[in-house]
């Protein structure tokens, strides 16, 4: 029988620690970690990836991005593998919003085949969560805007996963993007 490792298990144990304050946009105000906890089921049980390295960098996606954690306490406790991918994926905060929006097309073609996986699964859960909710405080033109950027991001990121890009293209064409 597979079993999640103990390092799967304390990797879990950090995203859940260090996200512990956080909460998603939407209007119950969702606990931040079940958004990473999404990505990586996404990634294992939708799309049948079984690079634990990748499970993983996902559970910590945005550890860097939006907590306390640095890039060196991610090295030191989970390695250079999981913490080179966990960079891939991670906007730098000190860009303003609209530059690291322009930043995430144009950089995602480049991004390695394992960081793609991330990001599409990234963008997967957050448009799920936008066709059933809107967040809290934006107009229904932000959420439309949220799925055209989403869009442009997605389509540097072809040929990498065909079934997250199915779920992907199935809500574009919901939203009359496709
Ligand atoms: P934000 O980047 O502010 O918000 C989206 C991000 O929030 C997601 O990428 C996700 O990031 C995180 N998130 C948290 N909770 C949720 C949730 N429940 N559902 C989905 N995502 C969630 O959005 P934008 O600023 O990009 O706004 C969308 C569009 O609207 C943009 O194209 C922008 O140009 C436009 N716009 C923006 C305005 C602004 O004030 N910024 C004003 C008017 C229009 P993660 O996975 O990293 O947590
Ligand atoms: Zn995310």
């Amino acid at each position: 029988m597979p079993h999640p490792s103990k390092k799967f298990m304390e990797c879990l144990q950090y995203a859940a620690h260090k996200h512990r304050d956080q909460r998603r946009k939407d209007p119950q105000e969702s606990p931040y970690v079940n958004h990473v906890i999404n990505v990586s089921t996404i990634l294992a049980v939708e799309a049948g990836i079984e690079d634990e390295n990748v499970l993983m960098a996902a559970l910590l996606h945005d550890v860097v991005e939006d907590t306390d954690a640095s890039f060196a306490d991610v090295e030191e406790l989970f390695g250079g593998d999981i913490c080179s991918l966990v960079r891939e994926v991670t906007d730098d905060k000190t860009l303003e919003k609209q530059q690291r929006k322009r930043l995430q097309i144009a950089n995602a073609a480049k991004t390695s085949s394992r960081a793609k996986l991330i990001k599409l699964a990234d963008k997967l859960d957050n448009l799920r969560d936008l066709q059933i909710n809107t967040p809290r405080g934006w107009t229904e033109e932000r959420r439309v805007q949220y799925f055209v950027w989403a869009k442009q991001v997605v389509d540097q990121l072809r040929a990498t996963n065909s079934i997250l890009e199915e779920e992907l293209d199935k809500i574009f064409k919901e939203q009359g993007l496709l």
